[in-house]
């Protein structure tokens, strides 16, 4: 039976750690894993700014053959035990449409795998990052007027990011859907949340796409449910939704991480 971790970072990743590959590689192999896709956050578009303090909520662009190179010889190396994809998760930003179709032309020969993510909000022609930390979250909400307005433009840019033509490499697995959640002990969820988020179920069932099963969240302190939360997954799963476990792994003892909750959730 397949077993796969379809979301994990690498030491390319400025904001992650510098667990090299084969670490990676081996954790997964170990926890009987039978492929893992990973998905470095891919460089963002030019003329973009990225709104975190440091800067590195990417791969620059200056690091991408070596990243490619790099997945690929592991790739090799490990091709009898595990299989290896070489992936990108795709930042979708609203107003970057043209800027993200043009990487994915350019790289989407070379992806075996890839992501669609949303981590940055445009509210009043600036970008903000989501998911960076609680106060980015608490500032951008007084900006938005409430932290419900917040959850409402998150959920409203990941519709975009369904709907968005990015041409035939468009990945199509949808990132950590539930991503506005991660703080949600500080700033609950709308009442309205599920409902929205069924919406946004259907358009992904329509357009064939596959969701990320994103255990992150059940590490974070402030949020401890993943990405969906049960009932929005259980709700995937009933509509026939390819529900696809990615660890989003920063370090490599991440790796699978809280497969069984997925095993629960999901398989069962
Ligand atoms: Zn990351
Ligand atoms: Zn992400």
């Amino acid at each position: 039976m397949k077993k796969i971790d379809g979301h994990v970072h690498t030491p390319f990743c400025p904001h992650g750690s510098s667990d090299a590959l084969h670490e990676y590689a081996e954790r997964a192999i170990r926890l009987g894993f039978t492929e893992l896709t990973f998905t470095e956050h891919a460089p963002l578009p030019a003329g973009f700014t990225d709104p975190v303090p440091d800067k590195d909520s990417s791969l620059p662009l200056t690091r991408i053959e070596q990243y490619i190179h790099d997945v690929q010889e592991v790739k090799k190396e490990y091709s009898k035990d595990l299989m290896i994809k070489l992936g990108f998760e795709v930042d979708y930003i609203e107003g970057f449409e043209a800027a993200t179709a043009s990487f994915l032309d350019e790289y989407g020969e070379v992806m075996d795998d890839g992501i669609l993510s949303v981590h940055f909000l445009l509210h009043r022609s600036s970008y903000y990052c989501l998911d960076y930390s609680e106060e980015g979250f608490a500032e951008l909400s007084r900006l938005t007027g409430s932290p419900e307005k917040t959850y409402e433009l998150y959920y409203k840019t990941v519709e975009r990011s369904i709907l968005a033509d990015l041409g035939k490499y468009k990945p199509k697995r949808i990132g950590h859907i539930t991503l506005a959640h991660k703080f949600k002990k500080l700033f609950p969820a709308p009442e309205w949340d599920f409902m929205t988020v069924s919406r946004l179920l259907e358009l992904v069932r329509k357009a064939g796409y596959e969701l990320d099963y994103n255990t992150a969240g059940l590490r974070k302190t402030n949020c401890r449910v993943p990405y969906p939360y049960e009932k929005a997954a259980v709700l995937a799963r009933e509509m026939g939704i390819p529900l696809v476990y990615g660890s989003d792994a920063h370090i490599a003892s991440d790796t699978g991480a809280d497969y069984e909750t997925y095993e629960e959730m999901v398989i069962k």
